[in-house]
């Protein structure tokens, strides 16, 4: 690899992740003022970039943003952060901060916000031998921060929720966390999705979440192998009975959960139906619908 660490685009040049520095004074650091998207790049191909572009600006506008770049622009200074660090499986990750005030005005629309991208080597929520045993997670007490105070939709670093709920889950011997909602059900956790699978059809909880690009892929693969999957409440209870638990990320993909709170899910096992979609979803990074191949000098 050229470039070990990764490469940033920041203040309009390329540079080595080691170089890539912001003021302290950015809303971004110091307010959370900020939208992102993370895209992966697997076996040198972009996956499903389209989507993750569309979810960026989409949350671009939603907070009121402007960038000096359209959606080619933008799938460009992806593509050159990837070509340039050499790696052939990468993290990709597109942010805008509100910026600084340059009068240290306290009104946000003074701030000159910033667009930056990079690209590091790609990195997974869960482990190889996590990924074959399954994880174990635990329900966190904290509630996910509710959709009338963030939009979820809007990809956000309002994260101390979930970080926190990391924390108790290490505290109880748990690999992760999964919050609940402002009503008691199952949300998400740390950077991802969850579903449930019961009897062959899969559900995974509707509000409250961000729309992830992996869960989506979920039902367009579920969709593909006449699969029933569907968008609803996921009560505790029933998250407890299932039959097979997953949960999703651009890091890492699709990937088993086979403990909850110390209580093996089902027989402890990885169960069939996601030992499926995982390998489908791995084969879908060759195919040209749903990937495109990185422009490597
Ligand atoms: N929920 C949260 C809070 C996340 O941060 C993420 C990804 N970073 C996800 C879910 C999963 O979304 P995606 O499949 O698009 O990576």
């Amino acid at each position: 690899h050229s470039y070990p660490d990764g490469v940033a685009f920041l203040h309009g040049q390329y540079l080595p992740m080691s170089q890539a520095k912001i003021s302290v004074l950015d809303w971004g650091f110091l307010h959370s003022d900020a939208t992102y998207d993370t895209v992966h790049v697997w076996g040198g191909r972009f996956f499903r970039l389209d989507l993750h572009l569309d979810r960026f600006f989409g949350g671009l506008e939603k907070l009121r943003m402007t960038i000096p770049f359209d959606r080619d622009g933008v799938a460009e200074i992806l593509h050159n952060c990837v070509a340039l660090s050499g790696h052939r499986a990468a993290y990709v990750e597109m942010l805008c901060t509100r910026g600084a005030s340059p009068t240290f005005s306290r009104d946000p629309r003074d701030a000159v916000n910033r667009f930056m991208a990079f690209a590091v080597p790609f990195g997974s929520v869960a482990d190889a031998e996590q990924l074959q045993r399954g994880l174990h997670v635990a329900i966190s007490d904290k509630v996910r921060i509710p959709p009338a105070s963030i939009d979820p939709t809007i990809k956000n670093y309002h994260w101390l929720d979930l970080v926190r709920g990391l924390y108790d889950a290490y505290d109880r011997g748990a690999e992760t966390a999964l919050l609940l909602d402002f009503n008691g059900n199952v949300a998400e956790g740390p950077g991802f999705n969850v579903f449930c699978v019961d009897d062959g059809k899969l559900s995974t909880p509707a509000v409250g979440v961000l729309p992830g690009i992996t869960r989506r892929t979920v039902f367009d693969l579920g969709a593909e192998a006449g699969l029933a999957v569907a968008a609803a409440d996921v009560s505790v209870a029933a998250l407890r009975q299932s039959d097979e638990v997953f949960i999703t990320s651009t890091a890492g993909g699709i990937m088993p959960v086979t403990m909850i709170d110390g209580i093996p899910v089902a027989d402890g096992k990885v169960g069939a139906i996601t030992s499926r979609l995982m390998a489908i979803y791995w084969r879908k990074h060759e195919d040209p619908a749903w990937s495109s191949p990185v422009r490597y000098p």
